[in-house]
């Protein structure tokens, strides 16, 4: 097996922040590198003459500068006007630097490429980027590829391109499975990938962008390949392996989730919670839970991923396969990826649960040392039959009797190690615990099946019935005002609001402050009204507690950073508003608005945005924002979300383990995701050295994951 050498790296030397970013990318092989993609280009092999160009066009032109100033009005700006002896240009900055009003003085000759403006006043080029005009022109097109705050695009450049270089890109395709590829002409591994980097200026630019250039037709077959080895490798590894069968045994021969005090509580509990529920399930619910049930009656350890929208009721389906697992006799974990989350499920459980006499534990990472050697003596002595929390639960300490069945819920956020870890604590006999895997960020059924190998599939497609739809309205930031006036309006009501505030990714602390402030603003709006602050800095304890008020409806409004941003459930919230929406993604505001609309009062939300120092919205921003006020479809917003955001900035779902294609779309690639079903099996079997090659490439430590 060839494996890239990583990025030389002095063992006590610490990283500088671009490394520091190239590692939070995945970027640490050259493959990695290599296979980093622009997300466009930019045409610098060409120089526009002025009297030549149209308004509207992205121009490079080269010029000399006449003349450099700030002016104050409308605003504070740097004007530079440039001649290239066919007419001047002006150009306008409205942040800069001195150094760059330095560069830019009189008489200096420089390139500047941007999007040209006419009108009376002649051209004018708004932020362009401006070089010197030195050296020849380029002969391809200059990449942009995706990147990360801290990590310039130069610099990302040349890694790319060192990393290019460096790493070893011999094909792995077997000509007999290249052979059955409808694909002419077939380019290499090679070729495609040094062509995407550095394409030829006279490429057609529309088939780099929608992506049927050869070289990209290449990328594709070579990542899906990739994507079904590994899961069709771990399938067969699963057929090997056994796990309890969860079949219904007699209580009375069933120790611990029993009384037997209590004759009617020696019916099972699958049929006793469903009785106690306050509701009926859904067709869907009853479904999946079917699918479920059968598979955990099953040798072979269940694999499945559970998914269903935001409030379609996924954790009601996991309450009834865990009751399946004690009803056989067998212990159960629930975990969830953050306290918070995990917490309202045990909260949920417990309510539903205890009352059928099931000792629900709880474990987390911020318990107090006496509460824990408690639960992990429950777990130990199998008293407790369910057990929930955050992956403490996983931790090595902790001993189940007889664990059978790992819930996990939202499992784009769990790790390789912890999945892994499961599998130490069935108990012995060389048995693995049954896996369920919720989330709610779905694809759509049909290829959920082809694209998951080793995943069977359950689709939650239908939501409890007296829902109300929420309303969603785009606003901008400058009727803030309305917006309270709009929360004063559901408080009166006796409803109960969310206030989102984003997420600032690089600085946590600017986060906290923008919280801390609007809370402050909402607090001294709304006087007699308790609102409350929940954010990712504070104590476990203090957030529980947070939660709890807003749980019990003491509290009106919860201001929050996006710690809610998963399965938290309080019905008579009707009214959520997220600031700063432009900054979120659409699937994490989707997850977000599903906080509201739990009840059957008609809910909310409201998207402030704001434009800062522009004008007006970006045109993503503004099509993302539409598509939110536009449908409250889950699967149709996942859709719409790859569209607008394309693959690359997939790279931080990547990163947490989310297995998310980057090249290729499920939608529109089904004839080549089609073909790699058929070859990975042909290639697994005839050409195992370069099956794993392949897979190395391409998912390199990631494996592991989709093993686990
Ligand atoms: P999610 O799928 O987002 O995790 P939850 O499990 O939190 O959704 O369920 C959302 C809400 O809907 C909860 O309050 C839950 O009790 C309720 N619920 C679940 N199933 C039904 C049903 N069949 N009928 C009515 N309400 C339901
Ligand atoms: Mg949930």
């Amino acid at each position: 097996m060839t494996r890239d050498r990583a990025p030389a790296k002095a063992a006590d030397k610490p990283l500088s922040a671009p490394q520091k970013a190239l590692h939070k990318l995945g970027l640490l092989r050259d493959i990695d590198l290599a296979l980093h993609l622009p997300l466009r280009y930019e045409d610098e092999t060409r120089i526009t003459r002025l009297a030549d160009a149209r308004e509207g066009d992205t121009a490079q032109i080269e010029a000399e500068v006449t003349a450099c100033e700030v002016a104050y009005r409308p605003r504070r700006q740097l004007l530079v006007t440039v001649n290239d002896g066919s007419d001047s240009c002006v150009l306008r900055f409205f942040n800069f630097y001195p150094s760059q009003q330095k560069a830019l003085a009189v008489g200096t000759k420089i390139r500047a490429r941007g999007e040209l403006s006419g009108g009376f006043l002649g051209w004018t080029m708004v932020h362009p980027h401006c070089k010197a005009a030195s050296g020849a022109l380029p002969t391809a097109l200059t990449p942009v590829y995706p990147t990360v705050a801290g990590l310039p695009q130069p610099y990302l450049r040349k890694a790319v391109l060192s990393g290019l270089t460096r790493a070893e890109l011999s094909d792995t395709l077997p000509t007999e499975v290249a052979a059955q590829l409808k694909l002419r002409p077939l380019w290499t591994l090679k070729q495609a990938l040094e062509f995407l980097h550095h394409p030829t200026p006279d490429v057609m630019l529309a088939q780099l962008e929608d992506r049927t250039h050869p070289a990209w037709q290449r990328l594709k077959v070579e990542e899906l390949l990739a994507q079904q080895l590994s899961q069709l490798q771990s399938r067969r590894e699963r057929e090997h392996l056994r796990a309890p069968v969860l079949v219904p045994v007699r209580p009375e021969l069933v120790e611990g989730p029993f009384d037997r005090a209590q004759p009617e509580r020696m019916l099972p509990l699958h049929e006793r919670l469903l009785a106690a529920l306050p509701f009926q399930l859904t067709g869907a619910q009853r479904r999946v839970s079917e699918e479920i049930a059968r598979d955990l009656a099953q040798h072979q350890p269940m694999h499945r991923l559970l998914q269903g929208d935001v409030g379609s009721g996924k954790t009601v389906v996991a309450a009834l396969a865990a009751t399946v697992c004690m009803d056989a006799g067998w212990q159960c974990a629930l975990m969830a990826p953050t306290e918070i989350l995990a917490y309202q499920h045990f909260r949920k459980l417990v309510g539903w649960l205890e009352p059928l006499g099931v000792r629900v534990a709880w474990l987390t990472g911020s318990q107090k040392k006496k509460e824990r050697t408690e639960m992990l003596g429950l777990i130990e002595r199998g008293e407790a039959g369910l057990v929930v929390g955050t992956h403490a639960v996983i931790q090595e300490q902790v001993q189940f009797k007889n664990l059978a069945l790992a819930i996990i819920d939202e499992q784009h956020r769990f790790g390789v190690a912890q999945r892994l870890a499961l599998r130490s604590k069935t108990n012995g006999e060389d048995l693995e615990p049954h896996m369920l895997m919720m989330t709610a960020t779905p694809i759509p059924r049909t290829l959920a099946m082809s694209y998951y190998a080793d995943l069977d599939v359950s689709t939650i497609d239908e939501l409890p019935p007296g829902r109300s739809p929420i309303v969603t309205k785009v606003v901008s930031e400058q009727r803030r005002d309305e917006v309270i006036q709009r929360i004063r309006g559901q408080l009166e009501q006796g409803r109960q609001v969310y206030w989102v505030c984003p997420l600032i990714e690089e600085s946590e602390m600017l986060d906290l402050t923008n919280a801390t402030e609007t809370h402050a603003e909402l607090s001294a709006a709304l006087p007699g009204v308790m609102v409350g602050l929940l954010h990712s800095r504070m104590p476990v304890a203090e957030k529980k507690a947070v939660m709890s008020l807003f749980t019990s409806g003491s509290m009106g409004v919860l201001v929050s950073t996006t710690v809610i941003e998963v399965g938290v459930d309080v019905p008579n919230a009707t009214l959520m508003v997220i600031e700063h929406a432009e900054r979120f993604g659409l699937s994490q505001l989707h997850q977000l608005r599903g906080r509201v609309g739990r009840g059957a009062a008609a809910s909310a939300c409201v998207l402030l945005y704001s434009t800062g120092d522009a004008p007006r919205l970006g045109e993503t921003a503004r099509e993302r924002l539409k598509a939110m006020a536009e449908t409250s479809d889950g699967f149709e917003i996942a859709r719409r979300d790859l569209d607008i955001r394309g693959p690359g900035e997939f790279l931080g779902a990547r990163q947490s383990g989310a297995a998310l294609l980057r090249f290729a779309d499920l939608a529109e690639d089904s004839q080549l995701l089609a073909w790699a079903r058929e070859a990975a099996p042909v290639m697994l079997d005839r050409h195992p050295d370069l099956a794993e090659r392949h897979v190395m490439r391409w998912l390199g430590s990631r494996t592991n994951y989709l093993k686990a």
